[in-house]
Parts: structure tokens; C-alpha cells; sequence
């Protein structure tokens, strides 16, 4: 494995915080090179080019982080769409792709792993195995073609997540492991999300926290209890949409007509620009050190929390005139009044 840069993520972490951008598929679905449904990332092999301006365009925005695109690139999924054999092949070109950008700029490589479907709490023994050795080939191809750090994903059971953390930790890489929340305050093996991430801290995870499913509004209420009950780094990457108390995921949203707007029925929940912004301000202020978006995300979220984070970035150059500024921040003020004081209450 060659070093890309001397800062590390854990080195970048203690001087501040690191941001982070994915969505990686959500936004390849959109252009036309994903199919949605079996949301398999074959536009690492079909579209490289279109993967790689992803990567740029999250760069340019501010992103320190490529994420390599292998997300649901495992063996479970490929055998969906009949592509077991290009398993090898998409695992090692994705992080081929992520790296080749990550030079462009001074981001750094992440490996990527997520729920695998394979997990079983009834059958943990035999399941884990499983598991863990999907885990295993994914993260070896990746080592070998050069990656950071691990980020664990849209993990759905504490049981999931602590077989990735085991598989990373043993590679020597720095691990962040966040958790899907789309139960209402339990994994689904029925650990509260506040104690699961504690007790993968307590396993030795570098960063824990959330990821996907919920908006702004309510990932912050279970993100800053997190943030009080472990000493390790905390990572936030919410969805861009506007989740609700009574729609506490983008999974529950529900268009004017009752339908399920999950996945392709999302657009008119999306959150604007500002208030992704306010998010990574007020991510910054509960001590939160790692902050990205998921699914939806974009490059204009990405450069808005950039800049709200204090930052210019690439991309800033092409920022909104300041004429805009005052016509739009005053709406947005009242607006993230209402917010604060929403989630606060
Ligand atoms: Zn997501």
C-alpha cells in the first residue's frame, strides 16, 4: 500500500473536523448509470469516467474524503444482477478510482463496506462467517490497491457491525463504523442506537455514529446523545431531506397522495442548500467530527457546509453572487430559528 498524503484521518481529526460526501449511487441512479431497485455501483466497470467526475465534483466542493464506490459491490448483490464474476474487478477499480482523484487534490481513500443481507441474529454463528468473509475480500482487494481508513456503513445490527470492525481493525486500519437508523431507536437487533455506537467504541472504533435514512432534523437529537456517552470520534452524514417527528426517515416519508416517496418520489422533501449548511454548523458546535451527507447529497451541499464549516474550497469561486445572499439569508434565518428551536425542544 503507497501513503497519498502524510495527514492521516485520525491526525486531520484531532486538529478539526473532517468533512466527508457520499451519495455515491443515490446520484449515479439520477445521471442514468445505476439502476435502481438492485442499486448495484456497475458504473465502476461500465462508466468509469462518470465515477471519477462524481469523485471531482465532491472534491472541488470540499469533500477530504473519497469514498470509494463499493457500496452493496459484494458478492450477495452481484449474484442479483448476475455479475458474481466482476466482484474482484469492480472491488479493485472502484478504490483504483477514488484514489486517482484523491490525487487531484490532498483528500484521502476510504474503503467501504455496508450491510451485507447475509446477517442473521437467529443463526448468528453461521451467518458471521459469512459475513466476515465477504468482508475479508472486499477489504483485502482494497488494501492492496490503497486505502485510508474503512468506513462500515448503513449498518443495521450492532451483531453486523462489530464483524466489520473485527475485519478492519485487523488490517491495522483506522475504522469508522456508523449504523443505519431506520427503526425508531433500536438496531435491529435491539440494541439502542446511543449504546450500540458506545459499545463499538468500547470495541475499539476509531469514529462511530450515524449515517443515511434520516434528515437533519432528526439524526441531530440521537447524534448529540451519542456524542455525550463516548470518547471517541462521532461521525454524522444525514440524508438531505426533510424528515420529520412523525416521518423520522426518508424510508417513512409519505407524498401528499400517501404513497411511499422512498426511493424515486424523494424530490419534494429535499432540503436547500442553507439548511444542509446549518446542519454542519450546529454538527460543529455539539463536538461533532466527522460531517458528510448521504443519500441525495450533492456537490452544491457539499460546498454550502464546506463554507459553513469556514472553509473555501475549490468550488467557492463559483459560489453564489453576494447579492443573493441577503434576499436568501433573510428567509433562511427566520427558517433556522424554527429549526433550532424544533430540534432543541
Ligand atoms: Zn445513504
Amino acid at each position: 500500500m503507497s501513503s497519498r498524503t502524510n495527514r492521516g484521518i485520525l491526525d486531520r481529526l484531532k486538529k478539526g473536523v473532517v468533512q466527508g460526501a457520499e451519495g455515491y449511487v443515490f446520484e449515479l441512479e439520477r445521471r442514468g448509470y445505476i439502476k435502481a431497485g438492485p442499486y448495484v455501483p456497475e458504473v465502476v466497470l461500465d462508466f468509469p469516467e462518470a465515477v471519477k467526475e462524481l469523485h471531482r465534483e465532491f472534491l472541488r466542493a470540499g469533500s477530504e474524503v473519497m469514498v470509494a464506490l463499493t457500496y452493496y459491490a459484494h458478492r450477495e448483490k452481484l449474484k442479483d444482477v448476475g455479475r458474481e464474476n466482476d466482484l474482484e474487478f469492480m472491488n479493485r477499480q472502484a478504490v483504483r478510482l477514488a484514489n486517482e482523484v484523491a490525487r487531484e487534490g490532498d483528500a484521502l481513500i476510504a474503503g467501504n463496506i455496508c450491510n451485507t443481507w447475509a446477517y442473521d441474529p437467529q443463526n448468528a454463528q453461521a451467518s458471521s462467517k459469512i459475513v466476515r468473509a465477504m468482508y475479508e475480500e472486499q477489504l483485502g482487494w482494497a488494501l492492496e490497491e490503497g486505502i485510508d481508513f474503512v468506513i462500515s456503513e448503513t449498518n443495521d445490527y450492532l451483531g453486523e457491525a462489530l464483524i466489520a470492525l473485527e475485519v478492519i481493525k485487523q488490517l491495522k486500519l483506522p475504522a469508522m463504523v456508523t449504523l443505519a437508523s431506520v427503526q425508531h431507536d433500536q438496531t435491529r437487533d435491539g440494541y439502542d442506537y446511543i449504546e450500540a455506537c458506545k459499545i463499538l467504541a468500547d470495541h475499539g472504533a476509531d469514529i462511530v455514529g450515524l449515517n443515511c435514512d434520516r434528515g437533519p432534523e432528526t439524526m441531530l437529537s440521537i447524534i448529540e446523545k451519542i456524542r455525550s456517552v463516548v470518547s471517541c470520534y462521532v461521525a454524522a452524514q444525514p440524508v438531505p431531506y426533510k424528515t420529520n417527528a412523525q416521518y423520522p426517515t426518508f424510508e417513512s416519508l409519505r407524498t401528499g397522495s400517501g404513497e411511499q416517496a422512498f426511493p424515486l418520489l424523494l424530490e419534494p422533501f429535499l432540503c436547500n442548500r442553507f439548511e444542509m449548511a446549518e446542519f454542519a454548523r450546529i454538527a460543529q458546535a455539539i463536538g461533532i467530527n466527522y460531517i458528510g451527507i448521504c443519500c441525495g447529497g450533492a456537490p452544491h451541499y457539499v460546498r454550502a457546509m464546506a463554507e459553513a464549516l469556514g472553509k473555501t474550497v475549490p468550488a467557492s469561486k463559483y459560489s453564489p453572487v453576494m447579492e443573493l445572499h441577503p434576499v436568501l439569508g433573510a428567509h433562511v434565518e427566520e427558517k433556522h430559528k424554527e429549526f433550532l428551536a424544533d430540534w432543541k425542544s
